[in-house]
């Protein structure tokens, strides 16, 4: 649920808006993110439909993080003692209980228990490197199966569409495209587009740089029908190594008891931010139930 700094304001270059179809988690946010930080996002999302035509998509309610979506996470982590911009490298068994350490070796606590709510691939690296292998060989499967994106924030002073304010295109290269500058709160001058390209397409040019991304993926943008001319005046690029989850089936979340180690994340209950949130509250009451 990131949001990147532009000129005058921010945009979201992950999560681009969540559901609430389980209606406790509309009261969780509400409870604990505040009733200020997320606002149903009413704008217009069309698809491309056969012969290139543009269609309504069927209407759910669609949530954001108001100025940004970064206020959800910021509302929730004030209620939670937070270290930032820390990576934690192993959980070091110290009797019954796990001391965290971190990439710089630096001890960040000894605890009963622990969650770890990192993507696979890194979940996955820092069981092996705590040996609790038993839990990294149910997170091996799902390392592979999570997509790409390459994102690409682009501000226009001229709209470039004005039917629909989000669009899933039938394109090779583009996933998606909206208009930030769209959801409530934003008061942009001029309008911040996001655009996400696909994962084949994102796979393909996994390496390149961030200026070959944004020019290539602006002129498949330009070239979707519809489109003003309108020329963007700026861009910026962002990689998601992580982005989007394809595992089915999968458990909604691990929990060793014997060993206090819990596993949450949007990977283990069907993707998207509540998934995640379905998870880590499925995790907490195995947790606290057992
Ligand atoms: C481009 C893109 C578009 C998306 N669009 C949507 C959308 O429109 N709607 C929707 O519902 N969802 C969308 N999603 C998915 C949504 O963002 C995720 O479902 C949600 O963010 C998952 O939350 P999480 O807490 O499980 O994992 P994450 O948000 O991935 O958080 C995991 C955190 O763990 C941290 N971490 C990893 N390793 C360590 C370590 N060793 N020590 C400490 N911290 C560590 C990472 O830095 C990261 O902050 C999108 C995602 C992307 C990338």
């Amino acid at each position: 649920m990131a949001s990147k700094r532009v000129a005058e304001g921010s945009a979201d270059i992950g999560a681009q808006y969540f559901t609430a179809r389980n209606p406790k988690f509309l009261t969780f946010l509400k409870e604990h993110a505040g009733v200020d930080s997320f606002q149903e996002w009413t704008a217009k999302f069309g698809f491309q439909g056969p012969g290139q035509t543009w269609q309504s998509f069927p209407g759910e309610p669609r949530y954001v993080g108001v100025p940004r979506m970064t206020a959800i996470t910021r509302g929730l982590s004030e209620k939670v003692s937070l270290q930032a911009q820390v990576r934690i490298a192993r959980l070091n068994r110290v009797g019954a209980q796990w001391q965290l350490l971190c990439t710089d070796g630096v001890d960040r606590g000894v605890f009963d228990q622990v969650i770890i709510t990192a993507p696979p691939a890194q979940a996955e690296e820092l069981l092996l490197e705590s040996g609790l292998t038993s839990l990294a060989d149910h997170v091996k499967g799902p390392v592979g199966e999570i997509l790409p994106c390459w994102a690409v924030a682009a501000h226009f002073n001229e709209a470039p569409f004005t039917e629909f304010e989000a669009m899933r295109p039938d394109s090779k290269a583009l996933y998606w495209v909206a208009n930030n500058s769209s959801k409530p709160g934003r008061n942009d001058s001029g309008q911040w587009w996001v655009l996400h390209a696909t994962p084949e397409w994102t796979a393909a040019h996994v390496d390149a740089s961030s200026d070959d991304v944004s020019e290539q993926l602006l002129a498949e943008f330009a070239a979707m029908p519809g489109h003003s001319g309108a020329a963007a005046d700026q861009a910026i690029a962002h990689r998601w190594l992580y982005a989007r989850s394809v595992s089915e089936g999968l458990p909604g979340y691990l929990f060793d008891a014997k060993a206090g180690v819990g596993i949450a994340g949007d990977w283990l209950a069907g993707g998207r931010v509540e998934g995640a949130w379905d998870s880590a509250s499925r995790l907490a009451e195995a947790m606290l139930a057992g």
